[in-house]
């Protein structure tokens, strides 16, 4: 089976004026259906990308098709087929959503009489607040509103940069349900995000960037295979000063003197093997823990320089 690309992103380059190169030739294919995380550190290079498919940056080399349309020979059918919400919140504060709504559609040349603004307000919850002034909105509100601003031209991309930074738990929820919504619906859909719990519960598809290039780019759940190593705390009924020899057939260590920890590859070895291994030391064992490797493990290990070549630790909020 092949699969159809939603955006295809061929050794994209982007070097800022000042000399900044915030894309190094980076090459992605997001498939048609798919929830896709673009997941990486501040200053990655996410928004860049994303701001080159809106069209609002210009890039220095490389090509970009969304929906199939080439973005240089085929601007305007590009456009048309995605819809972005940006990360910063910028609105005309004397516009009402409706307004702000009939605009956007104005800007895309849908007839009035094929325009939705009501049944879109509608589905973001924002129907109330239809004719009051955009200022006056709470920031969630404010967020929601781009969102519907973005679907104005029905597009069938929907790109989030950073939907819920700085969004407090409960819109972060109901944002994220309506994504859903839209996926299931149809809709593909990209966001960006440093957070990784946002893309290990939405995502289909995650691709990870780090300073201006993919390190990573699979499925969810292979990326999630890729986190092997499972370890096992054992807290024992006496004090040891140095691991037993009998688990030098392990990665084994001691956390204090009375606890020891077994990392293994949970693909080769299994948690009875270790314990069995354990019982034969002679010591009884007070306490069993378990610590499995998630997503954030193989996002730190793709995105982390080793120590010396390190400018500053990768903050993963
Ligand atoms: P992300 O969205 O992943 O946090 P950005 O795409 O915003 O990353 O930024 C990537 C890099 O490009 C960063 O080092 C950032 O400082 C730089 N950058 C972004 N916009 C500009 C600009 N307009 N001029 C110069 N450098 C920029
Ligand atoms: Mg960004």
């Amino acid at each position: 089976m092949t699969t159809v690309s939603a955006i295809s992103i061929r050794n994209l380059v982007k070097t800022y004026s000042n000399g900044k190169q915030a894309l190094r030739g980076v090459s992605l294919e997001i498939p048609q259906g798919s929830l896709f995380g673009l997941l990486g550190p501040n200053g990655a290079g996410k928004s860049t990308m994303i701001n080159i498919m809106a069209g609002l940056v210009n890039k220095t080399a490389g090509s970009v098709e969304i929906w199939g349309f080439d973005t240089d020979r085929n601007p305007r059918n590009a456009k048309l087929s995605i819809g972005i919400v940006p990360q910063e919140l910028v609105f005309d504060a004397f516009f009402t959503p409706f307004e702000t709504l009939e605009l956007q559609a104005g800007l895309y040349g849908i007839p009035r009489e094929k325009r939705r603004s009501m049944e879109i307000l509608r589905a973001l919850g924002l129907e109330d607040k239809a004719h009051a002034y955009t200022r006056t909105l709470s920031g969630g509100m404010k967020r929601r509103l781009l969102v519907a601003k973005a679907l104005v031209h029905a597009p069938p991309i929907l790109v989030l940069d950073e939907p819920t930074a700085g969004v407090d738990i409960e819109l972060r929820q109901q944002l994220w349900a309506y994504v859903r919504e839209l996926h299931a619906a149809g809709t593909t859909v990209v966001l960006t995000t440093h957070y990784l719990e946002e893309a290990q519960e939405l995502c289909d598809r995650i691709a990870i960037v780090n300073k201006g290039e993919v390190v990573a780019n699979a499925t969810k759940d292979s990326l999630m295979a890729q986190a092997h190593d499972k370890v096992v705390v054992v807290t024992i009924d006496r004090e040891l000063t140095e691991v037993p020899p009998v688990l030098s057939q392990f990665n084994a260590t001691l956390r204090d003197s009375r606890r020891i920890a077994v990392t293994y590859d949970k693909r080769c070895v299994n948690s009875g093997q270790v314990l069995a291994a354990l019982a034969t030391c002679g010591f009884g064992i007070e306490d069993v823990t378990t610590e499995e490797a998630d997503l954030e493990d193989v996002f730190l290990r793709l995105t982390q320089s080793p120590a010396s070549e390190r400018e500053a630790p990768v903050h993963v909020a």
